[in-house]
């Protein structure tokens, strides 16, 4: 688990990851916002707003990913 501190809300709130790095969508539990983050080696290094579209087309390459996974 890694701590991610929205930069809108300031709330914390948690992702899990299964590597510890990790580019991808992070959406915020409280202000419902919508963020680019990159993980390395468990570290936070960026946190950036993200529009609904972006958001859809990063789930489906994530979703896609995790598929591939499977097989
Ligand atoms: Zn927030």
């Amino acid at each position: 688990m890694i701590k991610i501190k929205c930069s809108e809300c300031e709330t914390d709130g948690n992702i899990s990851l299964v590597a510890s790095n990790y580019q991808g969508p992070y959406r915020c539990w409280k202000c419902r916002g919508l963020f680019t983050i990159k993980v390395d080696n468990n570290e936070l290094k960026s946190f950036e707003p993200l529009d609904q579209e972006e958001f859809d087309r990063q789930q489906e390459i994530e979703a896609l990913k995790a598929k591939f996974k499977q097989h």
